[in-house]
């Protein structure tokens, strides 16, 4: 039977940006065998707990060069991300869509802005503060949870599978 979850403590930033690391070298190949592929993965955690730097470090290690920040203010923040682009045979072009919905009035708000349209785009939706959309937004294949540790720099990193494409993902995590 598949494990539907993982957990990491992180000691210090560097050991999550290993995770992240990780996590994108379990879904480069997912987008390369299937140009379809998507997943959504949401974000929690409380105000400072890393979901941002988590987001940001995935986002980068699947081969994105320019900066990745708070989409705080935009809600959501698109990043074109080519796979495998040294190979023009194989590359495969994905958006990873980044969410922030912190600052949501309306459950809805999201959708009323056009962002449905990201939840079945190849390629994978981060969304830090689904809580703000409860009930409105699609399932989640992986809910990752990031709660602080016992000092300054300590994350514990909680990854939960929803799906079988999810429970595939988090399986190879454990390996
Ligand atoms: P959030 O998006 O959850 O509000 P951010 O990612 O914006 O949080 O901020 C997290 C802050 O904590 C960053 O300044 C980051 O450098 C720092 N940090 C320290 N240790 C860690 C760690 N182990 N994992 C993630 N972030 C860490
Ligand atoms: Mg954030």
């Amino acid at each position: 039977m598949a494990q539907n979850s993982f957990n990491q403590y992180c000691r210090q930033e560097a050991d999550t940006t290993a995770l992240a690391q990780k996590l994108a070298s379990i879904l480069r190949p997912l987008f390369q065998a299937d140009q379809s592929t998507h997943l959504n993965i949401s974000l929690k955690g409380d105000l400072g707990a890393g979901k941002t730097t988590f987001a940001r470090h995935l986002i980068q290690a699947l081969g994105y060069e320019g900066r990745v920040k708070s989409p705080t203010y935009t809600l959501c923040e698109p990043y074109p991300i080519q796979i495998n682009s040294s190979n023009p045979s194989t590359a495969t072009n994905i958006t990873a869509n980044h969410f922030d919905l912190y600052r949501m009035r309306d459950p809805l708000e999201w959708q009323e802005a056009g962002f449905a349209e990201h939840f079945d785009e190849p390629g994978f939706c981060l969304v830090e503060w689904p809580e703000k959309a409860e009930g409105t937004l699609p399932a989640f294949d992986i809910e990752v949870h990031l709660i602080a540790g016992d000092d300054e720099n300590a994350r514990n990193i909680d990854l939960k599978a929803n799906s079988n494409q999810g429970a595939a993902v988090v399986e190879k995590l454990r390996t």
